[in-house]
C-alpha cells in the first residue's frame, strides 16, 4: 500500500533528520544539522515565561501578536529605510518553513515555473512539489581556485546566461542569501542582474533571508531595497539563527498588501496561528537584541576559521563562507584516504569510523553530481564541540581502509 501521497513520495526523510539519527546512534559529533548546541539568550526566554505566567496561552492573532508585528516592522524601517503596515504586510508563521510553504501554496498556481539555485534548502523543492510548481535550477558552482589543503576566499558562483535562460516565463524565482549551505553571500551586483530579469520578464522574488545577521565582512543586501524591487518581493526571515532558538519555529513573511493575502491564504489553514508565549519573546528579542547578535556575529567569526583551517589541515579543500554558519568543503582527498568515494558514502562512514556527522550536500541538488565531492559542516557550536570534532577528525589519517 502507497503510504505517502506521490507528490513527496521522491522526498522521502529528510537529511536531516537521518544524519542526526546517525550521529545519535554513534555518539558522533554532530557537526551536521544547524542547529547550536548552546542555549539562546535568557532575557528572550524570560520574556516568553512571563507571557506564560501571565496567561497567554490562547491563540494568536492569524498573522501575529500586534506587538510582534509592529516591532517587526520597525526593524524593517530601521534596516531598509522603508516604512510598511504591521498589519497589512508582515505575516508571522511557524518558522521560515512554514513562511516557505504558505508563499508557494498561498502564491503560486500549479504548473507556474519557480526558478531555485542548487544546492537549495531541502523545502523549496519539497513544497514546490506540493504547490504544484514546476522548479527549475540554476547551479551555484563552487570556486575555480578550490584545492584540497587550502582555503579559498574566492566564492561560489553562477552563470548568469542560465539564470537568463530560466527567468524567461518565470512566475517566481527564490533566492537564499546567505546561501545555505555554501555560505554564499550573493553580491550587490548579482542581485541587481536578478532584479532586472525580475522585472523583465515580470516574475515574483521569494527572498529567504535567515542567516542575514550571521555575515562575515560581507554586506548582506536584501533583494526587495533594490529599485522596484519591494513591489514584488516577498521577504522570509526567522529568529531562530539570528538567536540561537531554532526550536521556536518563529518566522516571517513581509511583502505587499496584495502578496499578503496570498501568503496569510495558506497560513490561515497550514497553522492558522504561531505560540502565542513564544511570539512575545521574540518580541524582546527584536527590541533589544543587538548586543546579543553582536557577540555571536564574533564567536561565530572566530568559530568559521578555526573550523575552515581545521578542515584544510587535514586535506579538505575549503570554500570560505561569507555567511550562515556552513562551510562547505571538498572531501575527495580526505575520502580516498578513508577508502570511500561521494558525499553521501563519505557522510554515512564519517559518524561510525570518526564519530563526526556532516551532510552530503548532493542531496540539495537536482543534478546530484554537482554536489557528489563535497560536504557540509556546521560551526554554530561550542568551541569546545569544534575542539572535539577536530581532535577526531584528525584520526582520519590513521583510520584503516574499509
Ligand atoms: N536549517 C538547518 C540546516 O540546514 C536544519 C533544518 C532542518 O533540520 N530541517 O541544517
Amino acid at each position: 500500500m502507497n503510504t505517502v501521497a506521490a507528490r513527496l513520495a521522491p522526498f522521502g526523510t529528510t537529511i536531516f533528520t537521518e544524519m542526526t539519527r546517525l550521529a545519535q546512534r554513534h555518539n558522533a559529533v554532530n557537526l551536521a544539522q544547524g542547529f547550536p548546541d548552546f542555549d539562546g539568550p535568557e532575557f528572550v526566554k524570560d520574556a516568553a515565561i512571563d507571557a506564560i505566567r501571565a496567561g497567554r496561552s490562547q491563540y494568536a492573532r492569524m498573522f501575529g501578536d500586534p506587538a510582534l508585528n509592529a516591532a517587526l516592522a520597525q526593524r524593517w524601517r530601521s534596516l531598509t529605510g522603508q516604512a510598511i503596515d504591521p498589519d497589512t504586510q508582515i505575516t508571522i508563521t511557524s518558522g521560515c518553513t512554514e513562511a516557505i510553504a504558505a508563499t508557494m501554496l498561498g502564491v503560486i498556481n500549479p504548473g507556474e515555473r519557480v526558478v531555485m539555485f542548487e544546492p537549495y534548502y531541502d523545502s523549496y523543492r519539497a513544497t514546490a512539489a506540493m504547490a504544484g510548481a514546476e522548479p527549475r535550477f540554476v547551479t551555484l558552482r563552487p570556486p575555480a581556485d578550490l584545492r584540497a589543503g587550502q582555503v579559498t576566499n574566492s566564492p561560489f558562483w553562477f552563470d548568469m546566461g542560465e539564470l537568463e535562460r530560466a527567468m524567461a516565463g518565470a512566475r517566481a524565482i527564490l533566492v537564499n542569501t546567505p546561501h545555505n549551505p555554501t555560505g554564499h553571500v550573493y553580491s550587490r551586483d548579482e542581485l541587481e542582474r536578478i532584479a532586472f530579469l525580475c522585472a523583465k520578464h515580470n516574475v515574483l522574488a521569494i527572498t529567504d533571508e535567515v542567516y542575514e545577521d550571521l555575515t562575515y565582512g560581507h554586506e548582506h543586501v536584501r533583494l526587495a531595497t533594490l529599485p522596484g524591487m519591494a513591489e514584488r518581493t516577498i521577504t522570509l526571515s526567522s529568529l531562530g539563527k539570528t538567536f540561537s532558538l531554532t526550536g521556536w519555529k518563529i518566522g516571517w513573511a513581509i511583502t505587499t498588501p496584495e502578496l499578503t493575502r496570498g501568503v496569510r491564504a495558506a497560513h490561515q489553514f497550514l497553522t492558522f496561528a504561531t505560540a502565542t508565549p513564544l511570539q512575545i519573546g521574540a518580541i524582546a528579542a527584536i527590541e533589544q537584541g543587538g548586543d546579543y547578535i553582536s557577540s555571536l556575529q564574533v564567536q561565530f567569526r572566530q568559530r568559521r576559521e578555526f573550523l575552515a583551517t581545521t578542515l584544510a589541515s587535514l586535506g579538505f579543500g575549503v570554500v570560505m563562507p561569507r555567511g550562515t554558519y556552513f562551510i562547505m568543503a571538498d572531501h575527495t582527498e580526505v575520502a580516498r584516504s578513508m577508502g570511500v568515494v561521494g558525499d553521501v558514502e563519505f557522510c554515512r562512514e564519517l559518524p561510525a569510523r570518526v564519530g563526526v556527522a556532516a551532510i552530503p550536500p548532493s542531496v540539495f541538488y537536482d543534478h546530484p553530481e554537482n554536489g557528489r565531492s563535497l560536504a557540509r559542516f556546521a560551526f554554530c557550536k561550542k568551541q569546545e564541540t569544534l575542539e572535539e570534532a577536530a581532535r577526531r577528525l584528525r584520526a582520519i589519517a590513521s583510520v584503516p581502509h574499509a
